[in-house]
């Protein structure tokens, strides 16, 4: 596994953020970015899944742009999502490739 100790902020490379013409858009997608550097990589791609679902949403390759994701991993953020993040665990890099039974971490209760 690959962790950094300190992740690094993607800066977003959309036109608008480029031009530098509309503060408001730019310190907002600063501010996405900012908070997917604090996320694990399933929780970056189901936010980013859900950025792409807002009614006036930009298109998978301008959050592509934004975030740094891949439209790729957008779209499985989103189709997992609709899923509702069925057998999914934040804290899980990916999932066991089927055929084993889910294994149950011992809960302190
Ligand atoms: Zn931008």
């Amino acid at each position: 596994m690959r962790t950094k100790p300190e992740q690094q902020i993607h800066q977003c490379e959309c036109a608008i953020c480029r031009a530098g013409d509309d503060p408001v858009t730019t310190q907002y997608h600063q501010q996405v970015n900012l908070l997917l550097s604090r996320l694990n990589e399933p929780q970056r791609r189901w936010y980013a899944g859900v950025l792409s679902q807002q009614p006036d949403s930009p298109s998978d390759h301008q959050l592509a742009e934004i975030t740094g994701l891949d439209e790729k991993t957008i779209r499985r953020g989103r189709r997992e999502l609709a899923d509702g993040l069925d057998g999914l665990s934040p804290d899980r890099q990916r999932q066991a490739g089927g055929g084993r039974p889910r294994a149950e971490k011992k809960s302190h209760n």
